[in-house]
């Protein structure tokens, strides 16, 4: 709030309208006032108020709606409402619906110049809240922009070139410098990788996925994403296990994203589990949510680690992994399964393996007729 801030006061009493006007006065203000809800509503768009007192109970459209539709117009506003026959019922409905504070009839000048001070410290909080989410946004999507244009594409070139030299020169390399070739190639295609990492967890669109939800069985989920992270366990002799507790409701989803995301928690669990251990998958119903937990008797993680592995970029400390590590898994599966209204917790610790769960609304009537028969038997063990 550069400019003064601005209140806008709604009441049908000429009295309250005028005493308010007199008490804030002297404030760095500028204060407009309506008689009714309507003509409120009306000055909203133009005005662009910082706070709105809206009396609960007048004649025409009632505060509520009021601030109803202030919440449609902006609902970044921030609503006090006056409460007439102090009826804490009333007030407390009204905060439900938004409201920020409740300022019973009579006031004094003290509460009113206190409450309004309050209101607009709010205001300026979700003002600041909104910029850094904005800032956020947009440094995520110029990342995105840079990582593409900077790097990727020169990578992709390096790496056509090199294709293409080693090609034409295969028959003079010797075994070593075919070797060595080898080895650029590697590295440049594990870059790339990266790169890709990057760029999917930078600007997956979630408005996007959303587009795509349909009734989705988590054990085909499961089920494709053990399969996708199976070459990875054999290679460690890890043994995945699954075990779904039937009949499980469907859920309402987006079939590959999710799978990405189960994906993640498995190829973590691959990733921080020594060799010839074993992972367990469940899948189960409670409480009209469908359960995934991904269970790996793995490094465990610090309890200083715990609280950030799911931000962006944040590797844990204990670097006992010798493989590829971008940080992003654990943000993008949780930015997939917030996308499903669903949410993901872990419980681990130093040494004592992990245990991730994923958990998301069941879809009422609608079950998928998925029993383990149905599933590829390449992906049971
Ligand atoms: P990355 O694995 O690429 O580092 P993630 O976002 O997938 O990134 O994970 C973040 C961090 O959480 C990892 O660096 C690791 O420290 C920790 N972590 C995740 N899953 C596990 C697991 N199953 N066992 C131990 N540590 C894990």
């Amino acid at each position: 709030m550069e400019e003064r801030p601005k209140l806008l006061i709604i009441d049908d009493e000429d009295i309250v309208l005028d005493s308010c006007q007199q008490i804030l006065v002297g404030s760095d203000y500028e204060i407009r006032t309506a008689k009714d809800g309507n003509l409120g509503v009306r000055l909203i768009e133009g005005y662009q108020p910082d706070l709105v007192f809206v009396d609960l109970k007048m004649p025409g459209i009632s505060g509520f709606e009021v601030l109803e539709k202030i919440n449609e117009i902006d609902p970044t506003i921030v609503t006090i409402v006056i409460t007439g026959f102090a009826t804490i019922n009333s007030a407390v409905e009204a905060m439900q619906k938004g409201a920020f504070d409740f300022l019973p009839k009579p006031f004094t000048p003290d509460e009113l110049r206190l409450i309004t001070r309050r209101g607009l410290e709010k205001r300026n909080l979700v003002l600041e809240t909104l910029a850094l989410r904005r800032e956020k946004e947009m440094l995520r999507n110029h990342f995105a922009a840079i990582v593409s244009h900077e790097l990727k594409s020169p990578l992709a070139a390096v790496q056509q070139y090199l294709m293409a030299l080693s090609g034409e020169l295969s028959n003079e390399l010797t075994e070593d410098q075919s070797r060595r070739f080898e080895r650029i190639q590697t590295r440049i295609d594990d870059l790339m990788k990266l790169i890709h990492t990057w760029l999917r967890a930078m600007t997956v669109d979630i408005e996007n996925i959303k587009e795509n939800f349909a009734p989705t069985s988590i054990p085909i989920v499961v089920s494709k994403a053990v399969e996708s992270v199976q070459p990875h366990a054999i290679r460690k002799d890890i043994s995945i296990k699954i075990s779904i507790q039937e009949p499980i409701k469907s859920v309402i989803g987006d079939e590959g994203t999710l799978v990405e995301a189960v994906v993640n928690l498995i190829g973590n669990s691959v990733k921080y589990s020594p060799t010839g251990s074993e992972i367990e998958v469940t899948v189960e119903e409670a409480k009209e949510q469908v359960l995934i937990t991904v269970q790996d008797n793995g490094i465990g993680i610090s309890k200083e680690d715990l609280p950030f592995i799911f931000e962006d970029f944040y590797t844990g400390m204990t670097k006992q992994s010798v493989e590829r590590s971008s940080g992003l898994g654990l943000a993008l599966t949780r930015r997939i399964i917030e996308a499903h209204s669903g949410s993901i917790s872990v419980e681990s610790e130093l040494g004592n393996g992990s245990k991730f769960e994923i958990c998301l609304p069941a879809l009422e009537g609608h079950e998928f007729e998925t029993s383990l028969a149905n599933m590829n038997p390449e992906t049971i063990i």
